[in-house]
């Protein structure tokens, strides 16, 4: 059977009728841009992510770029993210003028090694971002420790993980400020571009609202440059179904993830690595081998589609080549990078999809 890495048209026709109600009932509403369906949204993100605030934005991007802005972070400073993530978590941190620093990740968990963390702070450092990986959290708590040592802000980069917890707690609820993406193939995702911040700090949240809109309190009155960044009314009120949906969808992520750990444990690939304390969502089950490229083969022969998250840690792309680094800089990285292979694991999977799949992978290791 042909078996995609998401399927979208599945989990679209389980819940067809609600997104298509509520995405009528916007256009007979005729208000498209900052209303009632994004604000009421902001209010039911927040109160799932346990934050006293959430600002919708156009996109997951963006949401790192104004909080950057808000935090007052640009050129001259330094902040901390890792290389094994999607490059957004540092693009925006050069696109407001600051510079990126990467420290290596954790071997296990494939999220930045907090014990690294402290030896590349310095005198320039304004801020860490960390990111949850595949919809693992890590210890935001630990780090939050590391950033009042030296007066540091923590933006969660949570785009992969909204739902995931960490020790019980949320992610976005920890870090003073969060960002998620609602990318169509996100685990919250719009039938377009979408993001959001949540933060307990009601000033930065009134900034970020002003960042959004132009730099406007008072429209037409602009009180600073600001950005065109808005989640639309469409896009709301898709989201609104599917968050209803979320934690269920979460749930059939993790089983599909205890299924494949339980078929392929006596194979010699790396399965993801767990922090016990991490309650992940699986925003994509990545397996690690040093046989990769036979695994994609075999996999595409057979019609599963399997995808490489990431070709390339953001140390060594081309756009940071000013930052003057180098191969075997974040050696931990550099291997995922080579290992890394993500295999379908979407709610609507079937356990004969799985079992399909699991035999393709057996079928590589025993020579068949
Ligand atoms: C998807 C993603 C982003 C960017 O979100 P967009 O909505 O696509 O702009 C940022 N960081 C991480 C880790 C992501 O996975």
């Amino acid at each position: 059977m042909r078996i995609p890495l998401l399927d979208l048209q599945a989990q679209y026709l389980t819940i067809k009728e609600e997104i298509n109600e509520a995405i009528q009932n916007v256009l007979n509403s005729s208000v498209y841009i900052l209303g009632p369906q994004m604000k009421t949204l902001e209010k039911e993100i927040a109160a799932f992510c346990g934050t006293k605030e959430a600002v919708a934005v156009g996109n997951g991007t963006d949401a790192l770029v104004l909080t950057l802005k808000a935090f007052g972070i640009g050129p001259g400073d330094e902040v901390i993210t890792t290389p094994f993530t999607f490059f957004a978590s540092a693009e925006t941190i050069a696109q407001v003028g600051a510079t990126p620093v990467f420290v290596d990740i954790d071997p296990v968990t494939l999220n930045m090694d907090i014990t690294q963390l402290e030896g590349k702070i310095t005198s320039k450092t304004k801020a860490i971002i960390p990111v949850h990986i595949f919809g693992q959290m890590l210890d935001v708590e630990k780090i939050m420790e590391i950033a009042a040592r030296h007066d540091l802000k923590v933006i969660e980069d949570a785009a992969q993980a909204i739902g995931a917890e960490y020790g019980g707690k949320k992610a976005g609820s920890i870090g003073h400020a969060s960002t998620f993406s609602f990318f169509p193939t996100k685990n919250l995702g719009a039938y377009g571009d979408a993001g959001m911040i949540v933060t307990n700090d009601e000033d930065l949240a009134a900034q970020l609202r002003m960042l959004r809109f132009h730099g406007c309190k008072v429209k037409y009155y602009h009180d600073e440059i600001g950005y065109n960044s808005r989640l639309d009314e469409l896009q709301a009120a898709i989201l609104r179904v599917k968050l209803r949906y979320l934690d269920g969808w979460n749930e059939a992520r993790r089983e599909k993830a205890k299924v494949y750990d339980e078929l392929l444990k006596d194979l010699p690939v790396i399965l993801p690595g767990r922090d016990p304390q991490a309650l992940s969502i699986y925003h994509l089950y990545v397996l690690r081998s040093l046989r990769r490229e036979e695994l994609m083969e075999a996999l595409k022969k057979a019609g599963i589609a399997c995808a490489v998250y990431y070709p390339v840690p953001l140390h060594l792309q081309h756009a940071f080549d000013n930052l003057g680094y180098q191969e075997g800089d974040f050696p931990v990285a550099e291997k995922a990078c080579q290992e890394a292979l993500a295999i379908p694991a979407y709610p609507e999977l079937s356990r004969a999809a799985q079992e399909e799949i699991c035999d393709v992978i057996k079928g590589v290791y025993c020579g068949k």
